[in-house]
């Protein structure tokens, strides 16, 4: 359900930026089939449809619609049929399979995500202690507990950490774990099998449970009654003392379609952020994940991954994992530099080759719809000026060039009028969570391809 409610709303959007024959041909005869670890698989009817898509202009169009109604940091990958059935994605079964819930209810954890698996520094510490807590007293400190942050930072290895830690010491709670995906697919089949049986089925599911955590709720809808249900749920639960955890991408504040008693019963307990790791809480990952794993990799190579990669977790351990994987290849016992180099080869050529001053001031034109001579330009009025402020300051933020070579991009403007710009930038990303998303979009949409 979720997922084609939002295909459709990226076909929509798709529809007004390809024309009628691509559109037709080539977009529309996709069929979305799983969207997990902010992938989305599309599957194309034939090889010719998925090389169709597949082409750079068209490809770029479809990810940038789908990161849009998605989260801005979705990868889109198509494939055609046989592919992907031979390609059955073990991993992702694999957790379900963990997550599948037991006759009994009880959800099943990742037995890899723990709060001793879990490296604390200092962008985790907070979240980690309010989790720790509400683990071993639920329902008697942070009720509900809403976290939040970028993806792969933990939300959901917290959650899970949760789990298995109440499975371990509080075998008498009923602990359910869901994504806001799973809620909504429950609520709507409930509706949809129409009987009144089934519709309790589902309040007896939600509203019998100890500790109730919910994933991923930004994906929440303010269609077909979901948030209505999750309210009367969230308050059933609440009155009944129980506990309540709840992740999302982004604050309650940033979450626009949600509804107003819905942020302020989040607000009635503890909203806490998690926030990108540090260069040394990076390296404590990779280690930690390297004696887990049982990865011998040397010391240059773990400094190396950390200081290559981004913030995203899961992405560190996608790398680290393919650098191992190098080295065995090799047969080698030890992952050792030139192995990192060549696992990273592509990585760090997408970020040296593409990202110029050209390639930012094209996609912020894109973005605000503004041409590039008015971007340069000396137009005064707040249409132009914001995209051309942010547009200084991305080039900023993202490449190495002097403030006066950044003048001289921007129609020969003096070093300090660039400085203003990016500090009035700066500053807003800080304390304005509009102006920090718009930032993070562009980012993504410039980093990813
Ligand atoms: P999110 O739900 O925030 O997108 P996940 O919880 O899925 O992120 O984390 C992504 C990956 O990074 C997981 O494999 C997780 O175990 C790992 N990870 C994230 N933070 C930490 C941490 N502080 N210590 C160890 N592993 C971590
Ligand atoms: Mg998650």
């Amino acid at each position: 359900m979720f997922l084609l409610d939002q295909w459709k709303k990226v076909l929509n959007k798709l529809e007004n930026e390809v024309t009628a024959v691509t559109f037709d041909l080539w977009i529309n005869t996709l069929t979305p089939i799983q969207y997990a670890n902010d992938e989305l698989i599309l599957m194309a009817p034939s090889v010719t449809a998925k090389n169709q898509v597949n082409q750079p202009g068209i490809f770029e169009k479809i990810t940038k619609c789908v990161r849009q109604e998605f989260t801005p940091y979705t990868f889109v990958r198509v494939t055609e049929n046989q592919e992907y059935e031979q390609n059955i994605r073990k991993q992702d079964e694999e957790l379900e399979k963990i997550m599948k819930e037991s006759p009994n209810l009880k959800s099943k954890f990742n037995k890899k995500y723990t709060f001793e698996n879990f490296v604390v520094g200092k962008s985790n510490q907070v979240v980690c202690a309010a989790m720790q807590s509400v683990a071993e007293h639920p329902s008697q400190k942070f009720n509900p507990l809403f976290i939040y942050g970028g993806v792969g930072l933990g939300k959901t290895h917290l959650l899970h950490a949760v789990g298995n830690y109440l499975n371990e010491h509080r075998p008498d709670l009923n602990v359910l774990y869901v994504t806001c995906e799973k809620f909504t697919n429950d609520y709507v089949d409930s509706i949809r099998n129409g009987k009144e049986k089934s519709n309790l089925d589902f309040r007896d599911k939600y509203r019998s449970v100890d500790v109730l955590m919910i994933d991923d709720i930004q994906f929440i809808s303010n269609k077909m009654g979901i948030q209505e249900e999750f309210f009367h749920t969230f308050n059933d639960l609440y009155q009944n003392n129980k506990q309540i955890i709840i992740a999302s991408d982004r604050s309650p504040k940033e979450m626009s379609a949600l509804e107003e008693r819905l942020r302020s019963r989040f607000s009635s307990g503890l909203i806490q952020d998690i926030q990108e790791p540090d260069y040394e809480t990076k390296v404590a990952i990779i280690k930690k994940k390297c004696s887990q794993e049982g990865y011998l990799v040397d010391e240059d190579v773990v400094d190396f991954i950390a200081q290559k990669t981004g913030t995203n977790i899961r992405e560190m351990e996608g790398i680290l994992s393919k650098v191992v994987f190098y080295s065995s290849l090799l047969g080698k016992t030890h992952a050792t530099m030139e192995d990192a180099h060549e696992a990273l080869k592509d990585y760090g050529e997408t970020e040296k080759t593409n990202l110029d001053a050209e390639k930012i001031l094209n996609t912020v034109c894109d973005f605000f719809k503004v041409t590039k001579e008015d971007l340069i330009g000396k137009k005064k009025n707040k249409e132009i000026v914001e995209p051309r402020q942010l547009c200084i300051y991305l080039i900023n933020d993202m490449l190495n060039i002097p403030l006066t070579a950044i003048g001289t991009i921007f129609g020969g403007r003096d070093h300090t009028t660039i400085m203003h710009a990016r500090d009035k930038i700066g500053n807003q990303v800080k304390v304005n969570p509009h102006i920090r998303t718009l930032v993070n979009d562009i980012k993504s949409q410039l980093l990813k391809y």
